[in-house]
């Protein structure tokens, strides 16, 4: 029966490493027919914040990771059995394990705090570090079975503090009562807490409970062009609300997030998130650290806004615009905006940049880039190319793509050039860039009227 959790601090925004340890959490629980549990590690109250919490609960939301319980989302009450799930309400249980530790002689207090205590020969060095005394205990090595890393060993050889002196219980001490409590049977975390596991096992032997199966998940590295070492909530592109602010498709970030420590056997890459439960296992996961790379999730995300359905790409579309001030204008014409937004689906990587990528199609007032037009009208003749275009356009047929292509083509060949003489300057002139649509869409989706009007401005 496996019973997993997450269990965040809200101290600070959802950022990418967590996301990840909650996708493993959520994943090896679907994998199983096992249970998600979400613990709110919330002990810590000058830095906790109901706005970290909330964005918790709405980002594991958002990312389609629904939990079995915890904390229900909209953060009113709770489900789940082995409540309370937030442990700033749960003091009780913590003072109930305290005692038992005091009781059982496994836990001493000393200058106001509460140690808990190794067992073991005890012998006292000179710390040159510390500049002073300390008592070290001899005892055996703590052997971790890590799911992912292997067979790990440490050495536990001093007493720790579980309370410290203003009452409160430590990070150590809440997490095994709760691991406990909740009956956790996989404890699937960052491996930046391995330093803690031999203090939990001891832990768990203190409270004569056998510790569950430990899985501790690669770092997340930062890309090359990020710097160097772990990723951090400060690194750009590390915060999942940015995603969700630019229409990112959560299943689209869930499946990059997969790929970060894991991978399906094979080189697969896209896959639907039944496959990703199906094929997730622990001895799966990585022993190397995972490497963010912000190109190849926005790269996957291409990839899925290409095979949405016509529908849900302009509901997203229409979604983004409605909050931009130009938005309601831009949608004025539903046909022509549905038309717009289908001709750039295939080319954008995600949709908030939407409205920069078809701003041309909807004002004559758009941007002209500055570098691309050096660059375009310092080559050939463009000048002239372009009062061709502007004398050939009336007797062109706009009906399609093809049609205008075919009239072009008509043109250059008439002047012994190629369809590339004039593809660059009326695109320049149309749209003030060099990406975007086919040329021969822009010119059929804009009309004659516009095109002309556009062409004779810049020639001017
Ligand atoms: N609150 C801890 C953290 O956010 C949880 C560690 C664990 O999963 O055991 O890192």
């Amino acid at each position: 029966n496996v019973r997993v959790r997450f269990a965040p601090s809200p101290t600070g925004f959802f950022h990418i490493g967590s996301a990840r340890t909650a996708l493993f959490n959520w994943l090896y629980a679907r994998h199983t027919g096992g249970t998600f549990v979400l613990r709110i590690e919330d002990t810590d109250q000058a830095r906790n914040s109901e706005q970290f919490l909330k964005l918790i609960y709405d980002s594991l939301t958002w990312l389609g990771m629904d939990w079995d319980e915890g904390p229900n989302p909209d953060g009113v009450g709770e489900r789940g059995a082995f409540g309370p799930y937030r442990q700033s309400q749960r003091g009780a249980v913590y003072e109930k394990y305290k005692q038992q530790l005091l009781a059982s002689g496994r836990a001493y207090e000393k200058d106001g705090a509460i140690w808990f205590k190794l067992l073991g020969e005890r012998y006292t060095i000179f710390d040159d570090h510390r500049k002073k005394e300390v008592e070290k205990v001899k005892t055996a090595p703590v052997l971790i079975d890590d799911k992912i890393r292997g067979q790990v060993e440490r050495q536990e050889d001093e007493d720790f503090v579980i309370f410290r002196s203003d009452g409160n219980p430590v990070f150590h001490f809440v997490n095994v009562v709760d691991d406990i409590e909740m009956k956790i049977s996989h404890v699937i975390r960052g491996e930046d807490h391995l330093s803690n596991t031999s203090k939990h096992v001891r832990l768990y032997e203190g409270f004569g409970v056998a510790a569950p199966v430990f899985a501790h998940i690669p770092l997340i590295l930062k890309s090359p062009e990020m710097g160097q070492g772990k990723m951090s909530k400060r690194d750009k592109g590390a915060l999942i609300e940015e995603y969700q602010q630019r229409y990112f498709l959560p299943e689209a970030l869930v499946n990059y997030l997969s790929l970060l420590g894991w991978n399906p056997g094979d080189d697969r890459e896209k896959m639907p998130i039944a496959d990703i439960i199906r094929l997730f296992d622990l001895p799966a996961v990585n022993q190397s650290n995972a490497k963010f790379d912000g190109k190849k999730l926005a790269n996957m995300n291409m990839v899925y806004l290409l095979e949405q359905p016509a529908d849900r790409f302009v509901a997203l579309a229409k979604d983004c615009f409605t909050k931009q001030p130009a938005g309601t204008s831009v949608m004025a014409d539903e046909t022509y905006f549905r038309t717009i937004m289908l001709l750039a689906q295939p080319k954008i990587k995600s949709v908030d940049e939407l409205g920069a990528y078809t701003v041309y199609f909807f004002t004559e007032d758009f941007p002209v880039d500055a570098k691309v037009k050096d660059k375009v009208m310092a080559k050939g003749e463009p000048k002239v190319r372009l009062a061709e275009l502007i004398a050939a356009i009336p007797g062109m047929d706009f009906a399609s793509d093809a049609t205008v292509e075919a009239g072009i083509k008509a043109l250059a060949e008439g002047k012994g050039l190629g369809f590339g003489d004039y593809q660059a300057v009326a695109r320049l002139a149309v749209t003030g860039t060099n990406a975007g649509p086919s040329i021969t869409a822009i010119f059929r989706v804009l009309g004659k009227d516009k095109v002309l009007a556009r062409l004779s401005r810049f020639a001017a």
